[in-house]
């Protein structure tokens, strides 16, 4: 289990901004200890665990990036054609050999290494071969048309730093380095329930004031995108002693819990006082809409996250929440959402004082992306964001924000 320190660090009863929640996390969660070996073809998504220095060269020896003529620039003039004798080929994959006497130039394909003595590859296109003899036109750069070893990485350099997430351009760099697995974090178990009465289980039938419970699947998703491993703990009653039972036990199993639902201010809201009573209450209430009643606890040295139960809340504090917990007990550096500016087609008064999330369907602009607003605001409203490609961002600064005004946005593409 992740060892969190116990003591009460923000709680002030006042509404917290994203930013200061986010930089709870990152001060008061450690990573979690261990590390293990993968495969190269199992290691896309994961966390590396300790720096990777490149143990050659990349590339290993000097070649040739084209399919032409290998050759000693000294042997060309400055101006006018020049003309060498064909003298040996080269092909990717054998061995160098004897050295390039002057006045020879050697057949070369890409890939293969410079005969020695060579320094310059001349294109076969700008080429004339008659017979033996080639006419190689003037001009041509020294080193041009091949590539110098460690040209790519260079010998003993930091190639891939400890906390890089794995994608597939990593992957590959460890592979031309000559890795055949990676040392890599372990992933936190992370058991996910929702809570509430009204809820049943896709699949089966609605009771009378039953809805379907969609955010233990929404939240499991956004999981499965992360180096975690999410576990499916079921819905909650809303009840305060199964609620608190349920949680001790959960919290002794897992590195980390997600919850939704249960935890604003109304006598069936359980989740918070389990927390209180079970461990520490960190934060409660953010700063942010939709989202606002979120709370973090610690329940014997296990993070919990208790998410607000509308179905976009509930998404919009996984990204702020959820996602930089579960990476930082991944161990992996710190990654912000993606955002890019566009600009707004769309008028929005909000208060001071929050930030803000509203849907928006993006549509290419003169200058930029054109952020249109969808009609329909409700942090349960989950097909207004079916129906969009993006949040945009409003900060807690900003009460009003009008057309033509540049807007920043978290394409849903990027972050989920
Ligand atoms: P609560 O914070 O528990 O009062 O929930 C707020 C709203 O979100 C209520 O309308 C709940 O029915 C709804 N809700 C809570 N949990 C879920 C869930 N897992 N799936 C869908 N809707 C939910
Ligand atoms: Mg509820």
């Amino acid at each position: 289990m992740a060892q969190l320190s116990d003591d009460c660090f923000a709680f002030g009863g006042a509404l917290l901004s994203v930013e200061a929640a986010a930089a709870l996390i990152a001060e008061r969660v450690p990573p979690l200890p261990g590390q293990e070996r993968v495969p190269l073809v199992q290691a896309r998504g994961r966390v590396l665990a300790e720096d990777l220095r490149a143990p050659h060269p990349l590339p290993p020896f000097f070649n040739s990036a084209v399919d032409g003529y290998a050759f000693r620039h000294a042997d060309l003039p400055p101006q006018g054609e020049m003309r060498l004798t064909l003298a040996g080929r080269l092909a990717a994959g054998q061995a160098a050999g004897a050295v390039l006497a002057p006045g020879t130039a050697c057949r070369i394909l890409t890939g293969a290494p410079m005969p020695p003595g060579a320094d310059t590859v001349m294109m076969q296109e700008d080429v004339r071969l008659e017979g033996a003899v080639l006419h190689l036109p003037a001009g041509l750069k020294p080193g041009a048309n091949c590539r110098p070893a460690g040209e790519d990485v260079a010998q003993g350099v930091l190639a891939l730093a400890a906390g890089t997430r794995l994608n597939p351009a990593h992957v590959g760099l460890a592979a031309a380095l000559g890795q055949p697995a990676l040392m890599v974090r372990p992933r936190p178990r992370i058991g996910v329930f929702s809570t509430g009465d009204e809820l049943a289980p896709p699949g089966g039938t609605l009771g009378p004031a039953q809805t379907f419970d969609s955010n233990r699947f929404s939240l499991l998703a956004l999981l499965a995108g992360l180096p975690v491993e999410p576990v499916d703990l079921g819905i909650l009653p809303d009840r305060a002693e199964a609620t608190a039972a349920a949680l001790r036990e959960a919290a002794a199993a897992h590195d980390m819990l997600l919850t939704s639902g249960g935890v604003s201010a109304g006598e069936e809201d359980h989740v918070r006082g389990a927390i209180e009573k079970l461990g520490r209450l960190v934060f409660w209430r953010l700063a942010l809409k939709p989202g606002r009643p979120a709370a973090m606890g610690i329940l014997g040295g296990t993070p919990v996250l208790g998410l607000p139960g509308n179905p976009v809340a509930a998404i919009v504090t996984f990204l702020h929440l959820a996602r930089p917990l579960a990476l930082r007990l991944c161990g992996a550096a710190p990654e912000p959402l993606p955002r890019f500016v566009a600009e707004a087609a769309f008028t929005h008064r909000k208060k001071a004082g929050r930030r803000e999330y509203v849907r928006v369907r993006l549509t290419p602009g003169a200058a930029l992306p054109l952020a249109q607003k969808d009609a329909r605001e409700g942090a349960g409203l989950l097909s207004s964001l079916t129906g969009s490609d993006a949040f945009a961002e409003l900060p807690e600064d900003c009460t009003v924000i009008g057309p033509g005004e540049r807007v920043t946005v978290l394409p849903f593409a990027a972050i989920f």
